[in-house]
C-alpha cells in the first residue's frame, strides 16, 4: 500500500506537527469535552469565541462550520441575496466565490496587484465605476499578505460593505491594524492546515457590529431566535465543541507561530538569488504572516515536478483561478482590465514548504535544490 503523501515527504506534515507540538493539552482538552457531555454550543465554543474576538481585537465572534460557511453567513447578514453583486478576486480558494454563489449572488471579479497577489485598488476603483450598485465586497487576504488598506475606503465610497477572507490571514496586519476588524464582517478557516487549524472542519465570523452578530448567530442555528422558534430562514452550521477546545490550546501559540513563519521566509527570500524563482514582496507597513511562502518561476512546472520528485512537498495555489475552472468557466464576470495578472499568477506561482515546525535546515535544503535546478 502507498503511504500517504504526509508521510512520505521529506518535512514533517503540519498538521502532525502542530499535534505534536500540544499534545498533553490537546488530549486533556478533548477528555475534557467527551466527559462533559456538552456537545454543541457549550463552554468550548463560548471560551474559544471570546478569546478569539479578543486575540483579534473584534467585539464579537461567532463559532461556524467552516471557513466557507464563515462567509456565506456573513454576506447572508449583510442581506446579499439574489439580484445583488458581490465583487472579489479570482486569484482565491474557490470557496470566496462559492459562498458569493450560494447566496443567489452574483461575483464580478476583479484582477490582482502582481506584487502582492491580493485585489488591485485601481482596478477595484474603475470596476466599481463601471458597475454602480454593487451590494458588497470580499477583500481576500491571499497567502497571508493583507489586502492594500485602501480597497477598504474605495469599496465603502462606492457604496459597498465590506467583507473580509482571512482564512489566510490570522494574525495579519496592516500598520499595525489587525486584519479581521477592517471591514463590516470578517470570515476564518480553521481547516486543519490553516495558520491557526483545528484537527477537522471549523470557522469563525467577526464583526463590531452587534446587529450584524446577532444576525450571523440567528442563520447559523436554523434562523432560531429562541431555542424552536425560526426567526428568519437559517441552516446548521456550528463550531464544533472539540474543534473549539483544541482551538483554545493552539489560540496561544498563533503569535509565535507566524513569527516563526516570518524568520523562516525571511531565510527563504535571502537566499532566493542564484534560482529561477522570484521571491515574494511585503507591502510597505504589512505584517505578512506567510501561511503561504509563494514564489514565480517561468519554470515552475518543471520545479514543482522536480522538487516533489525529492519528496520536497511543493504545491500550487492555485494551478486554475477560479474563472478558468470548468464549474466557472465562461460563466463568471470580469471586472475593469480583465483579469490577466491573475492568469500569469496562477501560471507562475510555486507555494515552497513553510510552517512554524520548519527547520531551517529544511529550508536550506529547498533553496539548495532550487539552485541545483536552476
Ligand atoms: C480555506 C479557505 C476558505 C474556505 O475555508 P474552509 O474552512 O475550507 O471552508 C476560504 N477562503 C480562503 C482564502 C481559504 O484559504
Amino acid at each position: 500500500m502507498l503511504a500517504p503523501f504526509a508521510v512520505t515527504m521529506r518535512f514533517p506534515f503540519l498538521p502532525i506537527a502542530d499535534y505534536e507540538a500540544h499534545r498533553a493539552a490537546v488530549d486533556a482538552a478533548i477528555q475534557r469535552v467527551l466527559t462533559s457531555g456538552h456537545y454543541i454550543l457549550g463552554p468550548e465554543v463560548g471560551g474559544f469565541e471570546k478569546e478569539f474576538a479578543a486575540a483579534t481585537g473584534a467585539a464579537h465572534c461567532i463559532g461556524v462550520g467552516n471557513g466557507t460557511d464563515a462567509l456565506h453567513l456573513a454576506l447572508r447578514a449583510l442581506g446579499v441575496g439574489a439580484g445583488d453583486t458581490v465583487v472579489t478576486v479570482s486569484h482565491t480558494a474557490v470557496a470566496t466565490v462559492s459562498a458569493i454563489e450560494l447566496c443567489g449572488a452574483t461575483p464580478l471579479l476583479v484582477d490582482i496587484d502582481p506584487r502582492t497577489f491580493t485585489i488591485d485598488p485601481e482596478k477595484l476603483d474603475a470596476t466599481l465605476q463601471r458597475h454602480p450598485g454593487c451590494k458588497a465586497a470580499i477583500l481576500v487576504h491571499l497567502y497571508g499578505h493583507p489586502v492594500a488598506p485602501e480597497c477598504v475606503e474605495i469599496a465603502r465610497r462606492h457604496g459597498l460593505k465590506v467583507l473580509e477572507d482571512c482564512a489566510q490571514a490570522h494574525g495579519a496586519a496592516f500598520g499595525g491594524r489587525t486584519v479581521g476588524t477592517w471591514g463590516d464582517l470578517a470570515a476564518f478557516s480553521f481547516y486543519p492546515t490553516k495558520n491557526l487549524g483545528a484537527i477537522g472542519d471549523g470557522g469563525a465570523v467577526l464583526t463590531g457590529d452587534a446587529e450584524l452578530a446577532a444576525s450571523v448567530r440567528r442563520l447559523h442555528q436554523y434562523g432560531w431566535e429562541e431555542r424552536y422558534i425560526s426567526k428568519v430562514q437559517g441552516l446548521n452550521s456550528r463550531l464544533d465543541e472539540l474543534q473549539a477546545a483544541i482551538l483554545r490550546v493552539k489560540l496561544p501559540a498563533l503569535a509565535d507561530g507566524n513569527a516563526r513563519r516570518r524568520e523562516l521566509a525571511r531565510r527563504y527570500t535571502a537566499g532566493m538569488g542564484e534560482t529561477a524563482c522570484e521571491a515574494p514582496r511585503v507591502a510597505d507597513g504589512a505584517t505578512h504572516v506567510f501561511h503561504q511562502y509563494v514564489v514565480r518561476s517561468a519554470r515552475r512546472d518543471a520545479l514543482l515536478a522536480e522538487l516533489q520528485q525529492r519528496r520536497i512537498p511543493a504545491a500550487i495555489h492555485y494551478p486554475q483561478a477560479v474563472h478558468q475552472q470548468s464549474a466557472y468557466l465562461g460563466r463568471v464576470q470580469a471586472g475593469v482590465g480583465g483579469l490577466g495578472e491573475t492568469e500569469r499568477a496562477a501560471a507562475q506561482v510555486l507555494s515552497l514548504p513553510l510552517h512554524p515546525h520548519l527547520t531551517d535546515a529544511a529550508v536550506d535544503e529547498v533553496l539548495a535544490a532550487l539552485r541545483e535546478l536552476r
